[in-house]
């Protein structure tokens, strides 16, 4: 291409020092998504900003901006990433992405010699991934954010693998306690990884789904290296936009090229297309720099140019076009339809102060919140929330309460899904209600005392009250027996009756989301219920 073609000594050891500086840039990336992820516990508690990968995500952004129509300023920061692409391509996605640094590292097959690798149409898929993304955005619904990399990353560490990980931790702890000289030595070591490493989140079955989806993605390597960012991502698809007018840009010196292919069979994003006298896709390369480093002849150089000669190459059919058109808008109306059938659930208890339609609009599936509270009561939702609400927020207080002294999931939630409660206002905030079951409750269903729940209740009024009653034991003695009841105005439903309740299996005493209780666990319909 250019005549004044590249030293071939100095071209090589420098595009060697530049791909050993992104391979350094990416493990310090990953290191820094690893810790800002186990350390956050709060807001603040982390050296940078907990959610700078969130930030930084334009896709995030974007997307979040469309649903809330709202100007989210914390979001904003993605577009310095829009603006570097515009400089250095989709450097991202081969320097920064965590996602794409474990693909790097994940065994992929490799081309054989002779054969094209490059990405051929099916590149065009995370388009359309990424059309679907931002039409369903712009109808309020953020479910297909889940495909976004950094919230998907963060959901399978956070929400599956570290739960996993804490249960047979905790298992292996229980079984070497046992063992009486072992003892100091496991809490010592519990003491070190508690809080961080291991987590009070229970792993139950979305925790499954995650691992599958997540291997999965590892697992298309096997088919080409980088498949998911080469077809199915779509940030990767929204910076492969954007990089189309990159001013840093792919060049070979095609005087000096000897047509080898190595450059092409090294690129693992099948960017190079040897029919175009190697020339790399700007769209799909990731500046990675293994081209360069792979030739031979040393004559590939990542130059500036002027943004008029990045012109796209992809020109669709009209058949093509409508068939793409067809599939988002498909696509889009079978999101939005869930939303027309959304029927309310009784069990759909959500975090302090949440209003349903913004927390829908808003929640990037990042699980950031259910990363952090404390009692693990805080869990993705699976089918609770229906189709639009997977994966946001829910509390299961079987699993966990909200602990009265917390207010950590509006502190970390990077889009203000979760309002950001001072602990005062977070403490008045009415997040359901609790119904006595008088058909399992203990004083009720078989006369024995247990009055665990006003116990445990926290509103300094206490929710739950007691009436006592006279009544006649088994043994035939008369027993002052006390019937808890909950005082319907001061019970913020925070789930802890619930949690502790010492039945086996489902609690006498269940909280339900406000104004869900169903009709036959109402309170006045028994014998006691509620004020
Ligand atoms: S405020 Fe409640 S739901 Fe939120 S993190 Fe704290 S305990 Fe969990
Ligand atoms: S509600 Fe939770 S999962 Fe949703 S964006 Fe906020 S922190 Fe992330």
């Amino acid at each position: 291409m250019a005549d004044n073609g590249p030293d071939k000594k100095r071209v090589s050891t420098g595009s060697r020092r530049w791909r050993r500086a992104r391979q350094v840039v990416q493990v310090l990336a990953l290191l820094l998504f690893f810790y800002l992820l186990l350390g956050t516990r709060q807001a603040g508690t982390t050296a940078l900003p907990h959610d700078i990968f969130f930030r930084l995500d334009p896709l995030v952004g974007i997307s979040t901006m469309l649903a809330s129509r709202q100007w989210v300023p914390a979001l904003a920061v993605g577009g310095v990433t829009l603006l570097l692409t515009l400089v250095l391509g989709r450097f991202w996605c081969g320097w920064l992405c965590p996602l794409g640094t474990i693909l790097d590292w994940t065994p992929a097959r490799r081309p054989r010699r002779g054969r094209s690798d490059t990405a051929g149409h099916w590149k065009y898929v995370k388009y359309l991934v990424l059309s679907i993304t931002l039409l369903s955005a712009a109808l309020g619904s953020l479910t297909i954010l889940v495909l976004d990399p950094i919230t998907l990353l963060f959901r399978t560490v956070s929400n599956a693998l570290l739960p996993a990980f804490s249960t047979v931790v905790t298992t292996v702890e229980g079984w070497l306690y046992r063992m009486e000289p072992l003892q100091p030595a496991v809490e010592w070591l519990d003491g070190l990884v508690r809080g961080w490493l291991l987590t009070e989140q229970a792993f139950f079955i979305p925790g499954l789904l995650l691992i599958a989806v997540f291997t999965g993605v590892l697992a298309l390597n096997a088919i080409r290296r980088r498949f998911w960012c080469r077809y199915l991502c779509p940030l990767g698809a929204l910076l492969g936009l954007f990089s189309r007018f990159a001013w840093l840009r792919h060049f070979v010196d095609e005087g000096k090229c000897t047509s080898c292919r190595r450059c092409a069979l090294s690129c693992p994003m099948g960017a190079i297309d040897p029919e175009r006298g190697f020339a790399a896709s700007a769209a799909e390369c990731t500046v990675c720099l293994d081209c360069a480093e792979a030739c031979p002849a040393g004559v590939i150089a990542f130059r500036g140019q002027k943004v008029h000669h990045a012109i796209p190459h992809f020109q669709p059919s009209r058949r093509q076009l409508f068939a793409s058109l067809g599939v988002v808008a498909i696509g889009t109306a079978l999101l939005k339809t869930t939303t027309f059938f959304r029927s309310k659930n009784p069990m759909l208890v959500r975090p302090p102060g949440v209003q349903e339609e913004e927390l829908l609009s808003k929640c990037v599936r990042c699980g950031e919140c259910t990363r952090v509270c404390p009692t693990g009561g805080l869990q993705p939702s699976l089918t609770t929330a229906g189709w639009e609400g997977l994966w946001t927020p829910v509390l299961v207080s079987r699993f966990g309460y909200c602990d009265y002294s917390c207010n950590s999931c509006g502190q970390v939630c990077p889009t203000g899904a979760i309002p950001r409660l001072p602990l005062d206002v977070k403490r008045l905030a009415v997040i359901g209600l609790a119904v006595i079951d008088e058909e399992r409750c203990l004083p009720y269903a078989e006369g024995k005392p247990c009055i665990v729940c006003e116990e445990m209740c926290p509103v300094p009024e206490k929710a739950i009250q007691l009436d006592e009653e006279s009544v006649v034991n088994e043994h035939g003695e008369t027993v002052i027996l006390q019937y808890p009841r909950v005082i319907r105005h001061l019970c913020i439903g925070c789930g802890i009756c619930e949690y502790q309740c010492p039945l086996e299996g489902e609690a006498a005493i269940r909280v339900y989301a406000p104004g869900e209780a169903p009709p036959h666990e109402q309170p006045q319909q028994r014998r006691r219920g509620q004020q």
